[in-house]
């Protein structure tokens, strides 16, 4: 049984997400996506709510689970007996950043490696961040995000009080 570990904050899931956990999910034998407390990130959406909405986008892939976790990743992998950490390569501005990542959790326990898949290439310049900037600024975040998240999105967003 080779179980992987998706690690990220989720905040929220995007298409470019599901197309990394879809791919690892034929790869491997079990997924767990782990949403990350991140509280220094201050997400828009609590870590229930990044479960939950991680939940509802994965429902149709029966090896796929979600889980919440903070505290030391490789605990985390080791815990949970997975054979890997998986991460998204969008493109070489990512790289730098993976890279001292996963040398560092190499690091830190040396039995830990890190897979890094590709998403399909219109998935390329697609991030959590800018979801929210064009959400903010009400467009169309539709084609990005799946139904649910594109609901989150619009009912938080448009909160009385909100200033972002
Ligand atoms: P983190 O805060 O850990 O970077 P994210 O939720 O932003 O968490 O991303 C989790 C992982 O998913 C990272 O490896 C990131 O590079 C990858 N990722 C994010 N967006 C995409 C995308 N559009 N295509 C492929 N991988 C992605």
């Amino acid at each position: 049984m080779r179980t992987v570990v998706y690690p990220g904050s989720f905040d929220p899931i995007t298409n470019g997400h599901l197309d990394v956990v879809q791919r690892a999910a034929k790869m491997f034998d079990r997924v767990i996506l782990a949403v990350a407390r991140n509280e220094g990130k201050h997400p828009l959406f609590s870590l229930e709510e990044r479960k939950r909405l991680a939940l509802k986008a994965v429902s149709g892939l029966g090896n796929v689970a979600v889980e919440t976790f903070e505290g030391l990743l490789v605990d985390y992998v080791i815990a949970h007996r997975a054979c890997a950490v998986v991460r998204g390569l969008r493109a070489v501005s990512d790289f730098e950043f993976e890279f001292q990542l996963a040398l560092m959790n190499r690091k830190l326990n040396e039995n830990v490696e890190t897979v890094f898949l590709m998403p399909k290439d219109s998935y390329s310049f697609l991030s959590s961040r800018l979801v929210k900037e064009v959400a903010r600024l009400k467009g169309d975040v539709s084609p990005f995000v799946p139904p649910e998240v594109v609901e989150a999105l619009r009912s938080r967003l448009s909160a009385p009080g909100r200033q972002d």
